[in-house]
C-alpha cells in the first residue's frame, strides 16, 4: 500500500468543498436540496469577459505564459492597486496564480515551517489554517466574537503575538461574517503591527468589491503604507466577476516576496491559463457596471434573506457588511430536541438538522472556527432563498 506523507494524512478536505460533495450526492440519490453552501456567484461570467477569452485563443495566446502571468495582466492588477488604493506598485510587485487560494498557499509555502505561527482571526476562512499546518506552522486562532462585531481588537492582536509569529491573516470583507474594518480600525491595528516589525501582514481582499453599506472596505496599504513592505494583498476576479471557474488570482507585495512565490509557482503549475489571463485583464480594465449589478443583485437577496430568517426564533441574524454570506448565531437551536428524539448539541447538529427537516444545506460554523453558527451563502437564486427560509423558519419552529 501506499504510504501518505504525514502531513496529508492529517490535513482534511476543505468543509465547503465537502459540502458541496454532499450535495451532489444526495441530489444523485434523489433529494432535491436547497443549496445555500455556495462559496461563489451564481451569475454567469459576463459576455465582454467572455469574448476577450474566446479573442485570446483566436489569436493565439494558447501557449505557456511567464510564470508570474502575463505582463498585460500584472500591469492591469497594478494599475488597478494604483487607481483604486493610492498606493505605488509596479508589475513587478505583482504574482498571478490559480486563483488566490494558490497565492495563499504558496505565500505559506515560502514563509512557513515548523514552530512559525500564523496569526488567524476566527471566524475565518476554513482554508488558512489547513494550509499553514500542512506547512508544518502553527495557527494561532483569535476568537472574534460578536460582541466585537467579529473583528480583531488591537489588544486581542497585541496578545497573540510572539518572537515567532510570522503573519497576520486579515481577511475583509470577510467570509464568513462579511465583517470589514473602518479606517480607523486598521489604523489601531497598524499601531500594534508598527511596533512589531517581524510580523507580516496577509490581507485577503477577496471580496473587496462586494460591501452594501457606506464605504467600501480600505486595505491595511492604504491606511498605513508604512506597512507595505511587509504586506502582501490577496485578491482575484473569482467572486467579483463570477469567474470562480477561470482560476485568476493575485497577489501583490515586496518584490523578494512575490520572487520567491513565482518560483514556487514555476515547479507547481509553470503559469495559469494563458487564455484566463487574457479574460482577466478585460475584468479588470473593462466597464465595471457588472461589478455594481451584481453588488445590488446580492444586496436584495441579503435584505430579503435577513427578513425572511429573522422570523426564525432560535436564530439570531445580523445583516453582513460585505461579501455574501449570512452567519446567524444558533445558540437559541442548542438543547432543542427534534422530533426524531435527537437532542441539538453543536451547530453540526443544527446543520444535519436542517438538511433532514428543511432539505436546506448549510456549513456549520465549526469550520469557521466559531461556534455555535452556521453560514449560509446568498449568492443563489431567490426561489431558493424563499423556499430554503421558508423550510428553516418552519423547522425552527417546531422545536419550540
Ligand atoms: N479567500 C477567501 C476568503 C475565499 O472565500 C475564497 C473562496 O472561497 C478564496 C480566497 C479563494 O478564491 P479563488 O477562487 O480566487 O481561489
Amino acid at each position: 500500500t501506499l504510504k501518505l506523507a504525514e502531513r496529508v494524512v492529517k490535513l482534511k478536505p476543505s468543509a465547503s468543498i465537502a459540502a458541496k460533495k454532499m450535495v451532489t450526492e444526495l441530489e444523485a440519490a434523489g433529494r432535491k436540496i436547497l443549496d445555500f453552501t455556495l462559496g461563489e456567484p451564481d451569475q454567469p461570467t459576463p459576455a465582454h469577459i467572455i469574448e476577450a477569452a474566446i479573442s485570446a485563443m483566436k489569436n493565439g495566446e494558447t501557449h505557456y505564459t511567464a510564470s508570474a502571468g502575463t505582463p498585460a495582466l500584472r500591469e492591469a492588477v497594478a494599475r488597478k492597486i494604483v487607481r483604486e488604493k493610492g498606493v505605488a506598485c509596479k508589475a513587478e510587485n505583482v504574482v498571478i496564480g490559480c486563483g488566490a487560494k494558490q497565492l495563499i498557499y504558496e505565500a505559506f509555502a515560502a514563509t512557513v515551517e515548523p514552530d512559525v505561527e500564523v496569526i488567524v482571526p476566527a471566524p475565518y476562512w476554513v482554508s488558512y489554517p489547513d494550509i499553514v499546518g500542512l506547512q508544518g506552522g502553527k495557527a494561532i486562532t483569535v476568537t472574534c466574537g460578536a460582541e466585537h462585531d467579529f473583528k480583531l481588537t488591537p489588544a486581542a492582536l497585541e496578545a497573540a503575538i510572539t518572537p515567532a509569529t510570522r503573519w497576520l491573516v486579515l481577511n475583509a470583507p470577510n467570509n464568513p461574517t462579511g465583517a470589514y474594518y473602518a479606517h480607523e480600525e486598521l489604523a489601531a491595528l497598524a499601531d500594534v503591527l508598527r511596533r512589531h516589525p517581524h510580523v507580516w501582514i496577509m490581507t485577503d481582499e477577496i471580496y473587496e468589491n462586494l460591501f452594501y453599506e457606506g464605504e467600501r472596505s480600505p486595505s491595511i496599504i492604504e491606511v498605513a503604507p508604512d506597512l507595505a513592505d511587509r504586506s502582501l494583498v490577496i485578491s482575484g476576479v473569482s467572486k467579483a466577476y463570477a469567474m470562480t471557474g477561470w482560476r485568476i488570482g493575485y497577489a501583490v507585495g515586496p518584490k523578494t516576496l512575490i520572487d520567491v512565490m513565482t518560483k514556487l509557482l514555476s515547479q507547481s503549475t509553470t503559469c495559469p491559463s494563458s487564455i484566463s489571463q487574457a479574460a482577466a485583464v478585460a475584468a479588470l480594465d473593462g466597464d465595471q457596471t457588472c461589478v455594481e449589478e451584481a453588488t445590488a443583485l446580492y444586496r436584495k437577496r441579503r435584505d430579503r434573506m435577513v427578513e425572511l430568517l429573522g422570523e426564525a426564533p432560535g436564530l439570531e441574524v445580523r445583516a453582513p457588511a460585505g461579501a455574501f454570506y449570512l452567519y446567524p448565531c444558533v445558540a437559541g437551536l442548542i438543547g432543542k430536541t427534534t422530533q426524531g428524539g435527537k437532542t441539538l448539541e453543536t451547530d453540526t447538529d443544527v446543520a444535519l438538522y436542517l438538511l433532514e427537516a428543511a432539505n436546506v444545506a448549510v456549513v456549520d460554523g465549526g469550520a469557521y472556527g466559531l461556534s455555535p453558527y452556521i453560514r449560509l451563502s446568498f449568492a443563489t437564486g431567490i426561489e431558493t432563498i424563499e423556499q430554503g427560509c421558508a423550510n428553516v423558519v418552519a423547522a425552527c419552529e417546531v422545536l419550540f
